[in-house]
């Protein structure tokens, strides 16, 4: 085009040189023009490349993610249902003393409550995800609730040493199926990452218009870096090859889930000299 208006010019007339000048303006606005256009252009698109990157990415890690929920949840099903089957048919074949009797009966008992805990996460889990779950907030003692799931842990652990601190009557406004299984989470949470022989301490108190859990183990502990990414869907510390405990990662997910629902806030700092100590913080209900 430039190379074509040069071409229509009258070399001998007056105004030759004004008019090259012009086209030549012309051109370089043009160039210009188009490489400002094509600058935008390749910035919209390496724009657009990142975040695909990142979204492709995300989708993977979740992939991976699922993948093991899928394995460990699988497992965790399985374990508690082949042990209540064993349990089961050895009542049925064989003539048991009755203190033999009574053991299997608890261990089987044992196990139901651990599939109902993991059936339970999982409903929820899935209810909160598509939004199904609509809370049905109440006044709910959590002081009984506190000292039920107590009551619980030390049938399903009876050799553990369990410390409890339970101010009695504290209210808040919450759904109590849900604060039974945030209750029940972290003691259970509390229980695997620590060894048999070390206590577990529960305790309930009142700090200003707050009532405050507290439940905290003596326990492997967790990195500062990991502080914040335990409570986020299927996160587990570690490899699967260096995790002993099993679990799903779902927990302190769905902890984190209810105590928010119920305006409070949930967070895990160190123990010393080892462990951890999880405390949620709720608002006290103060009365109609
Ligand atoms: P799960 O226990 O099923 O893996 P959770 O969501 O309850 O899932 O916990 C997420 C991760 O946080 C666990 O896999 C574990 O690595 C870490 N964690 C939770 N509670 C404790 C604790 N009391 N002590 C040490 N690590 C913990």
């Amino acid at each position: 085009m430039y190379q074509y208006r040069v071409e229509q010019l009258q070399k001998d007339a007056p105004d030759f040189d004004r008019s090259l000048a012009a086209i030549e303006e012309a051109r370089s606005k043009k160039t210009a023009q188009y490489i400002g256009e094509g600058a935008v252009f390749l910035l919209l698109i390496l724009v657009g490349a990142v975040f695909v990157y990142r979204a492709t990415r995300r989708q993977f890690v979740l992939s991976r993610q699922q993948q093991n929920f899928m394995m460990a949840i699988t497992h965790e099903l399985k374990t508690p249902i082949a042990i209540a089957r064993l349990n089961l048919e050895t009542l049925q074949k064989r003539r048991l003393e009755e203190a033999q009797q009574q053991k299997l009966i608890a261990n089987t008992l044992q196990e139901a409550n651990r599939l109902n805990a993991l059936t339970n996460n999982v409903l929820v889990a899935s209810q909160l995800e598509t939004g199904a779950y609509t809370l049905n907030r109440q006044n709910v003692n959590l002081s009984r609730i506190a000292s039920e799931a107590l009551t619980e842990l030390q049938n399903r652990y009876p050799h553990r040493q369990v410390h409890a601190h339970i101010t009695p009557e504290l209210t808040i406004l919450a759904e109590d199926t849900l604060m039974q299984l945030l209750v029940s989470n972290l003691l259970d949470n509390a229980v695997k990452y620590s060894p048999k022989e070390t206590p577990i301490s529960l305790t309930l108190t009142v700090q200003g218009n707050h009532v405050v859990l507290q439940v905290t183990d003596e326990g492997i502990g967790i990195p500062a870096d990991e502080k914040k990414r335990i409570f986020d869907k299927f996160y587990r510390v570690g490899s699967e090859a260096t995790r002993t405990a099993k679990g799903t990662g779902l927990g302190l997910y769905i902890s984190k889930r209810i105590v928010q629902d119920c305006k409070g806030t949930i967070s895990v700092t160190d123990n010393a000299p080892k462990g951890s100590i999880f405390t949620v913080y709720f608002a006290k209900w103060q009365g109609a």
